[in-house]
């Protein structure tokens, strides 16, 4: 392995400033080889020289018969400027809305015209991964892979089925851990036809054995320890700041389960104020689900922090080691963000510090409340992208996010990805509802929408309506 330094346009680097190593990007890593660190895509801006203003991405929404000018992330090419035009993967992701919604606003407890969805579930798979999926693919491409792989909790492995399906330029493998995986997603890996390997473990498990095995049988890996996934990711902040005119909100609020997407947005907004675009960063709140609260137990309660990279990350393996000891696993009904052992923990303690962040944790009862809100507001979204707006609610709460700032909360995932637990938590069937939700703890659902059942008669169906409509 050459470890030799670089003066490519763009290269990849080990994220510890002691360290330092730099790669070619023509090489596939998901790890420093000298020190093992978290490796980022860095560029030589000096020389690449991009745009001085923002002006260039807007025009090209005049150029919709280009498909790269028409991607949501290849309209940010000379931000992710790591792979030649010619190699640029699209499949149209990207395409999302960032919209103010005051019904949740009120829930959250912000001011009119304060909060604002993010909602990437309108992307083809119908989450965020797909705007890393293009990304990974175009380095993929770049390199030449003929096969990729990732462990996932659903939707990873639904973006990379879908890449594969759509592009034919790889055969797409998937790890799932066994039983955790919702319907919504596991359909879509085996429609789109990618070889499914389904292991007797947790989802960490299966992080263990997919980066394994892509070292052993040199598959491309597309988890977001891929450092080239986290550029097409950093692109959903650009469409933020781009629906606000430009305009940097005071909070950024996005779940945290692998924390690529928080990672990816700390590393956007540093490199927009280093480049000039940017004169000051938002706040980002990376909220927890209670039931797999590593960042927020490591952030909030041990203090860990990055501190310019010079961070004693030993608290991390402690914590590792009394979660082995105790045997305890991941566990809420947020499937997208059960996970323990989040693989991009240092690059999210990096961008906590760029955007003097916090992290919360918000129970499965908060979450569905949430999800349910969002959904009586017109956006459906699964339950981990609601943790979100739970988040964000109970910051409000304690005043650390004022009423009067403008927030903008993630919404991850589709809707239609996990109707189970939607349908459990508006059901008028108490198992159901027990068996589902009642076993986590979940004792109410506040905001439920319940069916009315009626006799198949007319006079009783006009009744119904009389009396409910
Ligand atoms: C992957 C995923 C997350 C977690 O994002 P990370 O970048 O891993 O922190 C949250 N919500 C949804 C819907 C996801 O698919
Ligand atoms: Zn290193």
């Amino acid at each position: 392995m050459s470890v030799l330094a670089r003066t490519d346009l763009a290269f990849q680097r080990c994220i510890d400033p002691a360290c330092a190593a730099t790669y070619s990007v023509d090489e596939v890593l998901t790890a420093c080889p000298v020190c093992g660190n978290l490796l980022d895509v860095a560029y030589d801006w000096d020389r690449l020289r991009p745009p001085g203003s923002f002006e260039v991405f807007e025009r090209k929404w005049l150029q919709r018969g280009d498909p790269l000018a028409v991607s949501g992330v290849w309209r940010f090419h000379e931000l992710l400027p790591f792979a030649p035009r010619e190699t640029l993967v699209t499949v149209g992701e990207g395409q999302t809305l960032l919209s103010v919604s005051d019904p949740v606003g009120a829930f959250v407890g912000l001011r009119p015209g304060r909060l604002h969805l993010q909602y990437e579930g309108l992307n083809p798979s119908g989450s965020f991964k797909d705007n890393g999926m293009a990304a990974a693919f175009s380095h993929a491409r770049l390199i030449g892979a003929r096969r990729a792989a990732c462990a996932s909790t659903g939707n990873t492995s639904a973006s990379l089925a879908l890449y594969c399906a759509v592009t034919r330029l790889m055969r797409g493998i998937i790890f799932i851990g066994s039983g955790k995986i919702s319907y919504g997603k596991l359909s879509q890996a085996l429609d789109y036809g990618a070889l499914t390997i389904q292991i007797a473990g947790d989802f960490d498990d299966a992080m263990a054995r997919v980066k394994e095995v892509a070292g052993k049988l040199g598959i491309y890996l597309v988890n977001s320890v891929n450092p080239f996934r986290l550029e097409g990711q950093k692109t959903i902040m650009f469409r933020v700041l781009e629906s606000l005119g430009w305009d940097v909100p005071e909070w950024i609020v996005v779940p945290g389960g692998n924390l690529g997407n928080s990672s990816a947005f700390g590393k956007a907004f540093a490199e927009l104020r280093a480049l000039g675009l940017i004169d000051r960063v938002p706040r980002l709140a990376v909220i927890n689900a209670a039931g797999a609260n590593t960042l927020h137990e490591l952030y909030e309660r041990r203090g860990l922090r990055w501190l310019g990279g010079r961070a004693d990350l030993a608290p991390a393996c402690h914590y590792y080691d009394e979660l082995d000891r105790d045997r305890r696993r991941a566990d809420t009904i947020a499937s997208a963000i059960e996970i323990n052992r989040p693989v991009n923990l240092n690059k999210c303690l990096r961008a906590l510090e760029t955007c003097d962040g916090v992290v919360r944790q918000v129970s499965e009862q908060e979450i569905l409340d949430a999800k349910a809100q969002v959904g009586a507001g017109g956006f459906g979204c699964e339950p981990a992208s609601a943790a979100s707006v739970a988040g964000a609610r109970q910051l409000v709460a304690e005043g650390v996010i004022g009423r009067d700032e403008r927030v903008v909360c993630i919404l991850t995932g589709h809707q239609l990805k996990d109707p189970t637990a939607t349908v459990a938590y508006h059901t008028t069937d108490q198992k159901l509802f027990n068996d589902t939700l009642g076993s986590r703890g979940v004792s109410r659902a506040s905001f439920a929408n319940r069916a009315v059942s009626v006799g198949n008669r007319i006079d009783e169906i006009v009744q119904a309506i009389d009396l409910y409509g």
